[in-house]
């Protein structure tokens, strides 16, 4: 019997609140605190039968959200707001002496550049504190280093190569518009792609490499190399991969809005003047685009994530693939969202579960692929995630 405190309402904040809800022998009070209380409210609503409190809180602001955890007293707070927040709400954390979780690394607002060294700075204060902090628990970070971690600990010797594989083939029906919330997603994929081979990184030009691969029950995608957070933690965790890394499909539709986005300047995301007023215009381009959390009811098709890994077991080469395909549709008749919001909520209120049921433990900051995998998995599937394998199939990826 736990207390969370939820912190986001968007739509992966949604997802959180329906699943704790949803598991009451786990989550027995709920918190949903964000922004703006009228959207916690909604949710709240939404789900029924006085399961979720509400609150309003700004992320930013330290003190405030001291004041919201000492007078909630939750055991964990589930960060699902944005990576901006997330230095504040673990200063918080450590003021008041509660676990922490996450689904996204830290991202300075005046950078596009997300990396793990801020939030790793932490590692001694949590452990000092006896205090865990669980970094990237959604799907990609998230299941998809669970992934990584349960070939490791049952199917490879040694894993050698890593191809993370994202693909979306959802149709929403319009001409333009983003899964998750549009600043952070439009910041991650303009950036260089970037991948790790024989001990560094090497950069590539934005959407530069590319191939089509097949995704089961999809068909062939034109699939991106971009650069994914996971792949900073997992290198590291994971010493003997000689090479890592991440694709993601796009349409071609949204590849030729994207460029005319950057192109005129509305990806720009330092301040600018307009009208005597400072603007940002990433931002003001994420208030104009579809919220992704309305994407929802007209969503068809799936998602399919998962891992595709080659590596050494038994003295022989072995290729494994570990995947989870997610119906878009499905997803909004269980929680009004779309399957990108589904697959990040589902596995943060998992990871929460781990956590609160003493299946992970140890104090300090840790990324997901240190835990034991398999009570993960086993609860995933159970929770609307089932998952599959391929042994020794055909990876597509040299
Ligand atoms: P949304 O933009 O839909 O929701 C974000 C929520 O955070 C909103 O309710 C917003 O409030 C709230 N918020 C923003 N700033 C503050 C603040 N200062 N104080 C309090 N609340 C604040 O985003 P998503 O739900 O799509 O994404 C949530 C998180 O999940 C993001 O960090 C994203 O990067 C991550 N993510 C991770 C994925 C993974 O697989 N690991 C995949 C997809 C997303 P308001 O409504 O007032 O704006």
């Amino acid at each position: 019997m736990s207390k969370v405190l939820i912190i986001g309402a968007g739509g992966v904040g949604t997802v959180v609140a329906h699943k704790a809800a949803q598991n009451s022998s786990v989550f027995s009070e709920i918190m949903l605190a964000s922004r703006t209380k009228a959207k916690c409210d909604a949710i709240a609503g939404a789900i029924g039968g006085g399961r979720v409190r509400t609150a309003q809180v700004d992320a930013d602001n330290v003190e405030e959200l001291v004041r919201l955890i000492r007078s909630f007293g939750p055991d964990l707070v589930i960060n699902v707001a944005l990576p901006y927040q997330d230095l504040t709400i673990m200063d918080a954390c450590l003021e008041c002496g509660v676990h922490y979780l996450d689904t996204a690394n830290y991202e300075p607002r005046d950078e596009a550049k997300f990396e793990y060294k801020w939030q790793w700075a932490y590692q001694d204060r949590f452990r000092a504190a006896g205090l865990t902090a669980i970094l990237g628990c959604g799907f990609d970070p998230g299941v998809t280093s669970v992934f990584t971690a349960y070939a490791a600990k049952h199917y490879f010797d040694e894993m050698h190569y890593l191809d993370i594989v994202d693909c979306n083939a959802g149709n929403h029906g319009m001409a333009f518009a983003t899964n998750f919330n549009p600043e952070i997603n439009i910041r991650e994929v303009t950036q260089k792609g970037k991948f790790w081979e024989d001990g560094q990184w090497h950069m590539t030009e934005p959407h530069e490499v590319h191939k089509p691969l097949n995704y089961p029950g999809i068909g062939p995608k034109e699939s991106y190399l971009i650069y994914h957070e996971e792949l900073e933690s997992l290198v590291k965790n994971f010493p003997t991969l000689r090479r890592a890394r991440f694709w993601m499909t796009f349409g071609q539709e949204y590849l030729t809005h994207l460029r005319v986005i950057q192109n005129i300047g509305m990806a720009r995301i330092d301040p600018i003047m307009y009208n005597g007023v400072e603007i940002v215009p990433i931002q003001f381009l994420k208030a104009v685009l579809p919220d992704p959390k309305e994407l929802g009811e007209n969503y068809t098709g799936q998602t399919s994530i998962g891992c595709r890994i080659r590596g050494m077991k038994d003295g022989k080469e072995r290729t494994y693939y570990i995947y989870n395909n997610c119906d878009h549709e499905a997803a909004f008749r269980e929680t009004g969202t779309q399957a990108v919001s589904y697959t990040t909520g589902v596995p943060a209120a998992v990871g929460a579960m781990m956590f609160l049921t003493g299946k992970w433990t140890g104090a300090g900051v840790k990324n997901v692929e240190e835990f034991d995998p398999d009570p993960f998995l086993a609860e995933l599937a159970v929770q609307g995630l089932p998952w599959h394998e391929v042994v020794d199939g055909d990876l597509e990826l040299d």
